[in-house]
């Protein structure tokens, strides 16, 4: 039945690279005019993260250093957060599950505790306990497939971000439930990124772009501007942008249903699951969100897309400190903020079979 299922499928596309490859390719026009930037890539957290850095002001050692640092930072989260590493303190947690609360770093505990700020904040569209889908699914591995109904049912029986108790002063996180797992897939890119800009300026740095996939923190400018030029990848067009973007000072995280995910019988199954259907959401095919902290743009950008187009567009009206680009299944545009002002070019979709 799995195998069926699996050898049916068109196999699953990793897009995020062309998303890496397009921002490589302004930021490097930018680097042969003036050779103010230094530039590195490196593979972690499963895709591509790369750091630029500005040159000027400090020597270059310290922007090397900097650099270093920023990288070190995502690494380190990686190995904290990962689900996919059984040495984690995350893995330990989830195996703890319904046994016992489990001390981590503090860093866990504060990332576990913004996450679940965020499944209140967008009423459990963005829910941290998503694990038993995820793994049901596997979208983005070689057994992704479509769970049957009953398995569907008996995962979803097992998120619910209520169940998950943080104990700041102890330090500990505890899932009450056996079976439960927490995933931190949608807000530990963003919570890196935020870590790696700090030890950038710690070191002196005055400006750069810290990038992992789809979640970017932009901070200061270089010699002579103001702002940086960031491309947001076109939801069905490869390799081309829907908007360019001029910002700084600010964190930027794209969502999309074109990144990680697989076609059975003319269906598109995608990695953004709806905790209340069990299934991909529905909606949306790509959202992106401005907001000052990098773990709340990807955070947000994934629950939004939960969301679907009408809640989103209200959520992002209510929360003025956010800005968002919104593209629904249908190609229509919804933008609030700077956004509102931008050429954005036009999205077609073409329609699948209803699922
Ligand atoms: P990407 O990881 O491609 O940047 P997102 O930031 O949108 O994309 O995060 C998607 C990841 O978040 C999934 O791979 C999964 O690990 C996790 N996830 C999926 N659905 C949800 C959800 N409703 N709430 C919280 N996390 C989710
Ligand atoms: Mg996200």
């Amino acid at each position: 039945m799995n195998k069926k299922a699996a050898s049916g499928s068109i196999p699953v596309m990793k897009r995020r690279v062309f998303l890496i490859l397009l921002l490589a390719a302004l930021l490097c026009g930018a680097c042969s005019r003036d050779g103010g930037l230094y530039k590195s890539t490196r593979e972690i957290m499963g895709t591509y993260v790369t750091i630029t850095a500005v040159r000027e002001g400090i020597p270059e050692v310290l922007v090397r250093a900097g650099v270093a640092d920023g990288f070190k930072e995502i690494e380190r989260v990686d190995r904290l957060m990962s689900t996919y590493k059984p040495e984690s303190e995350l893995s330990e947690i989830n195996r703890q599950a319904g046994v016992r609360p489990v001390k981590a770093d503090p860093e866990v505990v504060a990332t576990i505790k913004d996450s679940l700020d965020v499944a209140r904040m967008t009423d459990g569209a963005f829910d941290p306990t998503v694990g038993p889908l995820v793994r049901l699914w596997g979208i983005g591995g070689d057994k992704a497939r479509v769970p049957s109904p009953d398995e569907i049912k008996k995962a979803l029986i097992l998120v619910d971000y209520r169940q998950v108790v943080v104990d700041e002063k102890a330090g500990t996180v505890f899932i009450k439930k056996k079976g439960m797992a927490i995933d931190l897939g949608g807000i530990a890119k963003g919570y890196a990124s935020d870590l790696a800009v700090k030890a950038m300026e710690a070191k002196g740095v005055r400006g750069g772009i810290v990038a992992v996939a789809g979640d970017l923190k932009l901070f200061g400018a270089r010699e002579g501007a103001s702002l940086w030029r960031i491309g947001i990848q076109h939801p069905r067009e490869e390799g081309a942008l829907i908007a360019k973007l001029d910002a700084t000072d600010i964190a930027t995280s794209t969502s999309g249903d074109y990144e990680r995910f697989f076609i059975k019988d003319g269906v598109r199954y995608h990695h953004i699951t709806d905790p209340r259907t069990g299934y991909p959401a529905k909606g949306l095919i790509s959202v992106t969100v401005l907001a000052k902290q990098s773990y709340l743009a990807d955070s947000l950008a994934t629950g939004l897309f939960v969301m679907g187009p009408d809640k989103a567009y209200a959520f992002a009206q209510a929360h003025t400190e956010l800005e968002v680009l919104l593209v629904t299944s249908e190609g229509r545009i919804l933008a609030t903020g700077r956004f509102k002002g931008l050429d954005i070019a036009p999205v077609k979709v073409e329609q699948e079979r209803p699922s």
